[in-house]
């Protein structure tokens, strides 16, 4: 038993292998409730992260734990390779229900679902699946993905994540990254929104037409790229380049879907339907699964080609069926909504209020319901100061990451409550105050860099 924080960061430098770490900031943890997150001195942390999404219902929730342990105890096998179990199909059937994916019940032969671990086998198992589906008709293998996306840690699914890639990541050679309407990134600005949207979308066009797509991959929110909301119309202009080439249409959901957006699936804001949908994170409230949502024409056409001894872990699905009763029952869609209001009239407020000092260090605040990002503008070494300003954060009260670059993600679970909502935002902006005032060292932060 290591009780000491100390002991538990030098353990955690000697013992786990840095290929799966980020570190922020040293704090070790104990345990967590709801959006708390407990030191071993006895800290409290408020959790504006929920573990990247995941933890969706923040920590501790009875509900899922109940469902977990009952089937735990009486439990049908342990995947479903071979036999399959009550809590998938009772979870396959629900996520059809919420998923409308491109009218496939209507024609052909309706829809499929698979289950994985994580979102990372989800995605790469879907563009794998979309691969040979396109092969088997004689059309290419070409996926078309974005700049600054994330799909996943591993296989085909870190090969077209554009985040991954351009840190070096090794480049799957059948993959075109097409620009994501970003108001940050100088090759896409040409003028307005307006002119932005179409300029993507022109670029969408001509690749697609170019033939050989066996998918388009879509992050429906750009959430590791920057907490980037794309203009209404993108989303249905890559449907329509997506009908006309007869590209199926791929929206990962993984982070930023059920519930978080404001909406059941965040490709709902603008009332597309996806050819495929696939969900991970916060889908089993704590325990891992992942799910693919597709048709079957993709999803049936190789048979036993994605075998996971454990997917469909019938544990993990009676724990994402109580999610689901969660999310549909407390309405979980409309407290993101109200909550991310709320959060974006607070920061907006307090940055008013403390006026100069952090608001000059603010380029943006944007999001949509709980999928919340302050944009930090240090031009002489951004990631630096938004590295410092996580660490300050930490030592503050609350834990937050930054993603592309020099952005907070604010992705607290849906189920915060007020207060502590309103504690956490008051607690970031000190520390962008405290960072804009020099409160951390370069040397502070070495090891605890994040990205
Ligand atoms: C996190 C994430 C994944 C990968 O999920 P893991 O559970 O880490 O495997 C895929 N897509 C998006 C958009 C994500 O944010």
């Amino acid at each position: 038993m290591v009780d000491s924080t100390i002991g538990l960061c030098r353990l955690d430098e000697e013992v786990i292998a840095a290929a799966e770490k980020v570190r922020f900031f040293e704090r070790p943890l104990a345990g967590g409730k709801g959006s708390e997150l407990y030191t071993p001195e006895g800290g409290i942390l408020i959790d504006f992260s929920a573990t990247w999404t995941a933890a969706g219902l923040g920590y501790g929730d009875p509900r899922i734990a109940e469902s977990a342990y009952r089937t735990l105890l009486d439990c049908p096998g342990l995947g479903i390779g071979s036999l399959i179990n009550g809590p998938c199909l009772e979870l396959a059937r629900r996520l059809l229900a919420i998923t409308d994916t491109a009218g496939y019940d209507r024609k052909e032969c309706g829809r499929r679902v698979y289950f994985g671990h994580s979102g990372s086998d989800a995605n790469d198992i879907a563009i794998r699946l979309c691969r040979t589906a396109s092969e088997r008709k004689g059309g290419g293998r070409r996926v078309l993905a974005f700049e600054h996306s994330y799909h996943g840690g591993f296989g085909e699914a870190l090969g077209l994540s554009g985040v991954q890639v351009e840190g070096g990541a090794r480049e799957d050679r059948c993959v075109t990254f097409l620009p994501y309407p970003n108001r940050t990134d100088p090759h896409v600005q040409t003028g307005g929104i307006g002119d932005e949207l179409d300029f993507c979308l022109n670029e969408a066009r001509r690749v697609a037409s170019d033939g050989g797509a066996a998918c388009l991959i879509v992050e429906p929110i750009l959430s590791d790229g920057g907490m980037i909301v794309p203009p209404d119309g993108f989303l249905s202009g890559l449907r329509s380049i997506c009908d006309e080439f007869g590209i199926p249409m791929i929206c990962d959901e993984v982070k930023v879907g059920l519930g978080r957006p404001g909406t059941v699936h965040a490709y709902q804001h603008e009332g597309i339907h996806p050819d495929i949908v696939t969900f991970g994170k916060t889908l089993g409230a704590g325990l891992p699964i992942s799910a693919i949502v597709g048709p079957a024409s993709i999803m049936d056409c190789a048979p036993g080609s994605a075998l996971l001894t454990m997917g469909g872990n019938p544990v993990c699905a009676s724990a994402a069926l109580s999610f689901l009763d969660v999310l549909l029952g407390d309405d979980l869609a409309r407290q993101a909504r109200e909550k991310g209001r709320h959060l974006e009239g607070r920061l907006r407020r307090i940055l008013a209020e403390r006026g100069g000092r952090a608001s000059l260090h603010v380029a943006d605040v944007r999001g949509r319901g709980l999928a919340m990002a302050i944009e930090l503008d240090d031009r002489e070494s951004p990631e630096r100061f938004a590295e410092k300003v996580c660490y300050r954060a930490n030592q503050l009260g609350v834990v937050v990451y930054y993603v592309g670059g020099h952005v907070l993600e604010l992705t607290p679970a849906l189920t915060i409550p007020y207060g502590q909502l309103d504690d956490g935002a008051d607690m970031i902006v000190q520390a962008i105050v405290d960072v804009a005032d020099g409160a951390v060292d370069d040397d502070k932060i070495r090891g605890f860099g994040g990205w």
